[in-house]
């Protein structure tokens, strides 16, 4: 390993433990729940521990993946590495996924009728820019190997999908971008919970359509 990669390496470590106390101590994650993972420029992964709170992740500790998904060095990791996994698989320019069990987005999760398409209305121009759309995966046991392939089945098409019963699994270029998304898709459920009986006005589908074209969004 060269100086410049363990650097990066080194790097990687310290903004995923900086990232998960943040959440932690906003309360976007609780328990031991919620996990986060990078990709490395070695082509492996480091990924959170299983059973430790977020908010008291030891960087040195962090599980370390090789360059085929084999977990080879640091505590053991989450066992919702395989969702990580997939996303990766089908989205070469992902360097960071957070998955996390975020009250307000569990919640819309498990509204009866909502499109399972695209779960959340475009309310706002960041949630349109940072998220998309957002498709429901159907509820499967935690661990399930369906459940990583149903991930990965739409994970080719969007970087962002939520988990029914359970919670958001996003993908971002760099680290602080997957969790930006997943907070903007936090505070979106959220929102759509305060608003729900009201008569509400989301983008339209030409604003949206404008929003997708001047960003260059997929
Ligand atoms: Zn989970």
């Amino acid at each position: 390993m060269t100086d410049s990669i363990r650097h990066a390496v080194n790097e990687a470590r310290s903004d995923i433990a900086k990232v998960g106390k943040s959440l932690f101590e906003r309360g976007l994650t609780f328990g031991s729940t919620g996990n986060i993972s990078v990709r490395l420029e070695t082509g492996g992964w480091l990924m959170t521990p299983t059973n430790v709170s977020m908010g008291e992740l030891d960087p040195a500790r962090l599980s370390l993946f090789d360059a085929d998904g084999r977990h080879i060095d640091g505590d053991v990791p989450t066992k919702e590495a395989v969702l990580h996994l997939a996303m990766y698989g089908q989205r070469k320019n992902a360097g960071a996924v957070v998955h996390l069990h975020s009250t307000h987005s569990v919640a819309v999760s498990l509204i009866d009728g909502v499109d399972p398409q695209d779960v959340l209305p475009p309310l706002t121009a960041y949630y349109v820019m940072r998220v998309g759309r957002l498709p429901l995966v159907p509820y499967l046991p935690p661990g399930d190997p369906e459940l990583a392939r149903a991930v990965g089945k739409l994970a080719g098409a969007h970087h962002a999908v939520l988990l029914a019963n359970h919670g958001p699994v996003v993908a971002g270029t760099t680290l602080a971008n997957a969790q930006y998304a997943t907070e903007e898709l936090e505070e979106t459920a959220k929102l759509f919970l305060m608003l729900r009986g009201m008569a509400i006005k989301p983008l339209t589908p030409a604003q949206v359509a404008d929003l997708r074209q001047r960003f260059d969004l997929q």
